[in-house]
């Protein structure tokens, strides 16, 4: 999976990219994380990528020319999506982040300020994804999410240790409570059932304690998972 990320600040991005799973994935060339700065774009010698909106109103807007610009340099594959990132965009889920996944390319747009002039979004016509119903002051951490999400997915990017098979959402329902070492702390114990040994308890134990946190707490999931079901 190639990841192109349009940003002004490419060092966020690059950042978290560099440590733990993301640094791993990169270096057994899973993913790719490529960034491209706007104001590396830009036709004036101020360097300049946003202005002060028509109409009047706070805040400033980022202007087309370099973002189009920046876009259009990048080299597409065959198999490519575009991205970009707003909270008016459809939330992200996991079954979107599945989707994701199966292209072989997804080129980001992160806004900054009041957002993107409106001809950026006209010009380029991205899929637009919100990571919810609040608002940031830029879209390298939504973006960040995407490709770390979304690189779960990928074979080979997590171990046999992190696998994600059983993680909350993969089969509709909220994972079930985990414990390690000690077998007791500060007088709290390690349910008995999983000290036992007995792989076919243990499963029932799990899949019931899943169903039960999702019911308390995802009763929408719940719903879902009991009419699939
Ligand atoms: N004025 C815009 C609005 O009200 O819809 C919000 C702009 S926000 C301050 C600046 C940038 O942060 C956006 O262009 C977007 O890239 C990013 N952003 C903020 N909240 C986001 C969210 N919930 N999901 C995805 N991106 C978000």
């Amino acid at each position: 999976m190639k990841f192109d990320v349009l940003t002004l600040f490419p060092e966020i991005i690059q950042n978290y990219c560099s440590y733990s799973i993301m640094k791993r994935a990169k270096e057994a060339d899973i993913i790719s994380v490529n960034t491209v700065n706007p104001r590396d774009y830009t036709l004036d010698k101020h360097k300049k990528v946003d202005d002060t909106p028509y109409g009047g109103g706070a805040g400033m807007v980022l202007m087309a020319q370099p973002y189009v610009d920046a876009y259009e340099s990048i080299e597409k594959l065959s198999n490519s999506i575009t991205i970009m990132l707003s909270p008016q965009g459809e939330p992200l889920k996991d079954s979107l982040v599945n989707d994701l996944s199966k292209y072989d390319q997804i080129v980001m747009l992160c806004g900054h300020y009041e957002g993107f002039d409106e001809r950026i979004r006209d010009i380029i016509k991205p899929r637009e994804i919100s990571l919810g119903d609040f608002v940031l002051t830029g879209g390298e951490l939504p973006a960040l999410c995407l490709i770390d999400a979304v690189s779960r997915k990928i074979e080979g990017t997590l171990g046999k240790i992190e696998s994600a098979d059983e993680d909350s959402f993969s089969n509709g329902l909220l994972e079930y409570p985990h414990y390690t070492k000690p077998r007791e702390y500060r007088g709290l114990r390690v349910p008995e059932v999983l000290l036992n040994g007995n792989h076919k308890d243990i499963n029932e134990f799990r899949l019931n304690q899943s169903i039960e946190r999702t019911r308390l707490r995802r009763p929408d999931l719940y719903e879902k998972w009991i009419k699939k079901s």
